[in-house]
Formats: structure tokens, C-alpha cells, sequence
């Protein structure tokens, strides 16, 4: 079945500049931002500026330099905000909501990276 990809979503709106974000690194295939509820003292939302719906829609089909900037993109975000334990930070937690059971609101490909504060169990419910 193939992925199909609502252009009209709210990250695919902050990409096209449509509606503002609080940027926090960008990269040549990624858009970092603060997520605008945030459930962390950090909560910043990754995603990649190509149409992918989900991890699996981007890990089947993004090329090998969207797969490469994605995760040093993250990687690099969590250690300049001081999350990363090599950066002599706590940690940190990333999360990919996808589909129904994923509770996933923006059918955009997004990481949360969450941390400054110890998060708790890893599901609620
Ligand atoms: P998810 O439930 O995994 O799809 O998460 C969507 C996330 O996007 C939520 O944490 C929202 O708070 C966040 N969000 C929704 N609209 C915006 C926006 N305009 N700017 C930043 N974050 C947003």
C-alpha cells in the first residue's frame, strides 16, 4: 500500500512558511523547532523537509542523505542543548508517534526529543 501524504498538515504549513515556528536548527533536508505544548523543559519536534508520513514511509523510502541528516541532526540538537550525557548533560527521550495506536496528531514525520527533567515511565497507558 502506498504512503499517502497530506500536504495540507500543520508541519508541512511551517515548512512552506505558512505559519511560524521557533526554529532551533536547520539543516539541508531537516527543520528543528520547539514543540508549541511542550511536556519537558526541552521538547523539540525533527522532522525532515521531504513528504513522509512516518518513520516507516521514511525509512522504506528517503534517501540515504535525508536518512544521514535526520539522525545527525538530532544527535547534534542533543548535545548543543546539553541533553546528551557525552555533553555532560542527564539524557534525554525520543519518541515517534505513528498511526492510531501511536496517538499520532500530525501525519508529518516528527521526532520529540524531551529531556531537563527526569521523564517518568515510558508509557502511561
Ligand atoms: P504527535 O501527537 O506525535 O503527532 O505530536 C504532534 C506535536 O506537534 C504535539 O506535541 C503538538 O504540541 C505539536 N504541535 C502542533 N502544532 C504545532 C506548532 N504549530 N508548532 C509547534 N508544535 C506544534
Amino acid at each position: 500500500m502506498a504512503y499517502e501524504y497530506d500536504p495540507q498538515n500543520i508541519f508541512a504549513k511551517i515548512l512552506r512558511g505558512e505559519i511560524p515556528n521557533t526554529t532551533v536548527m536547520e539543516t539541508e533536508h531537516c527543520l528543528a523547532f520547539r514543540d508549541i505544548a511542550p511536556a519537558a523543559p526541552e521538547h523539540i519536534l525533527v522532522i525532515p523537509k521531504g513528504a513522509y508520513v512516518n518513520f516507516d514511509h521514511f525509512g522504506a523510502e528517503a534517501s540515504d542523505a535525508e536518512l544521514v541528516d535526520f539522525s545527525r541532526t538530532v544527535a547534534k540538537i542533543a548535545r548543543e542543548i546539553g541533553v546528551a550525557p557525552a555533553a555532560g548533560g542527564s539524557g534525554y527521550r525520543l519518541i515517534s508517534n505513528t498511526g492510531s495506536h501511536g496517538v499520532q496528531d500530525v501525519p508529518h514525520l516528527h521526532i520529540h526529543l524531551l529531556g531537563g527533567r527526569r521523564l517518568g515511565r515510558m508509557i502511561e497507558a
